[in-house]
């Protein structure tokens, strides 16, 4: 199939040949001709899936006619670093119309984006707060609001957003189209599904499986040699852009200062830092200025760079969720990524819970010629690791847990081959 096939706009097409895509991704396919008839969509889809082009050209066909300089469209996300790169999808998409699209969150002054509203434009990407705040002050016009995108609405309700999300849809005409998309169905999403879209078309896509293209490995490894292995890591792989994901802000930070010491071209992304900050970061790593970007999950969300190579949880993730999106990073579009994530011991049950999402067990590895000095990797993630973790004693001198029985197909592969 080829874009062509989706009756678009002959300059919306022009725009996707501009960004380089030839052919729709699952979601694309699947999602356009039902937007394009004005349906509400439950898109369930991981990120990396192409999913900001399945929602983004049929919103342009729509602008493509009808009135101009009053907001058609609200996209609502979580994180600026998400509303930037939505809408810099619609700014490439629709660099031969005549349509406008602009941002608008917190933690940089009102000015720029008071002065854009009053100028006019169609597109409007938000995160809940500051969209609040500027409507509130009287500085937008939500009237003409003709289809509404909730985008990783599952995080944003992780984040707290979700009053303010339902505060949102009361501003907005009942008669609308409503795109909302989600890598995960909780309860309480599901319930804001029921209770505002209209008759919705399912479209759901590898539900919360991280991306295929994505090979994934776990590094057993105690607390304090993280860093140590990481730099051996780095040593032999020093290829390709590298996402490293830490648990906090502090973490993240600190790593990157060690990191940077080391000569690496290193760059922290963190929510202590200011927007402007979190912004040259992220396009420093984007054009090739930076190599390594260390990142929390909150800052992380919405990067989008194409050629990241490597996702290292040096810190594994809080759920399995965040386990996802992080990947997510990797691997995107058809690309080959590695993700490598180091394990504590007590890592143990969320390593489990990944596997139970991969539907398969994910191989350990050690990295070859590293002295991991007295430690015995093979039970620091005991009871999904080798087959030899059944005999031999832990670091406490009892034996490891026994494995479950599902984990027998493990035994086929060697935990440490590659
Ligand atoms: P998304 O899930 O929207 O964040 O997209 C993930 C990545 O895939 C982005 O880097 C997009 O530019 C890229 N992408 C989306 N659709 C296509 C396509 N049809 N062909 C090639 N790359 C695509």
């Amino acid at each position: 199939m080829n874009f062509q096939e989706f009756s678009l706009d002959s300059r919306i097409l022009a725009g996707v040949k501009s960004v380089g895509y030839t052919e729709p991704t699952p979601i694309q396919e699947q999602a356009i001709p039902v937007i394009l008839q004005d349906k509400d969509v439950l898109g369930l889809a991981q990120t990396g899936t192409g999913k900001t082009a399945a929602f983004a050209l049929p919103i342009l066909q729509r602008l493509s006619a009808g009135p101009m300089r009053r907001i058609r469209v609200l996209v609502v996300a979580p994180t600026r670093e998400l509303a930037e790169q939505i809408h810099q999808a619609f700014t490439d998409f629709s660099r031969h119309m005549k349509v406008r699209s602009m941002t608008i969150y917190g933690g940089v002054g009102k000015g720029t984006q008071m002065k854009q509203l009053r100028q006019g434009v169609e597109i409007v990407v938000a995160c809940p707060g500051r969209l609040l705040d500027l409507y509130g002050e009287g500085y937008i016009d939500l009237s003409s609001v003709e289809v509404l995108v909730l985008d990783e609405a599952d995080r944003m309700c992780d984040m707290g957003f979700l009053p303010d999300i339902r505060r949102i849809i009361k501003l907005l005409p009942a008669e609308r189209q409503t795109l909302f998309f989600s890598a995960t169905m909780p309860q309480d999403i599901r319930k804001l599904v029921n209770d505002i879209l209209n008759n919705p078309v399912t479209v759901q896509i590898g539900m919360i499986a991280p991306a295929q293209t994505v090979d994934h490995a776990i590094y057993p490894i105690p607390q304090k040699m993280k860093k140590h292995l990481l730099l051996a890591m780095l040593e032999r792989e020093r290829t390709g852009q590298i996402l490293i994901f830490t648990r906090t802000k502090y973490r993240a930070r600190n790593l990157a200062r060690d990191l940077e010491r080391q000569k690496y071209r290193v760059a922290a992304l963190q929510g202590n830092m200011s927007q402007n900050k979190r912004q040259a970061a992220i396009t420093g790593f984007r054009n090739g200025k930076y190599d390594i970007l260390v990142a929390t999950d909150i800052a992380a969300r919405g990067i989008d760079v194409t050629n990241i190579t490597h996702v290292i949880n040096f810190d594994m993730p809080d759920t399995v969720d965040a386990y996802t999106h992080r990947i997510g990073r990797t691997g995107r579009a058809d690309r080959a990524g590695d993700a490598y994530t180091f394990a504590v011991p007590d890592d143990a049950a969320m390593v489990r819970q990944i596997e139970r999402l991969l539907k398969h067990p994910i191989e350990r590895k050690r990295l070859p010629d590293y002295d991991y000095g007295d430690f015995v990797p093979e039970t620091a993630v005991n009871s999904v690791s080798s087959p030899s973790s059944q005999r031999k004693p832990n670091k406490n001198g009892r034996p490891a847990n026994k494995r479950r029985k599902r984990n027998g197909r493990q035994r086929r592969r060697s935990p440490y081959s590659r």
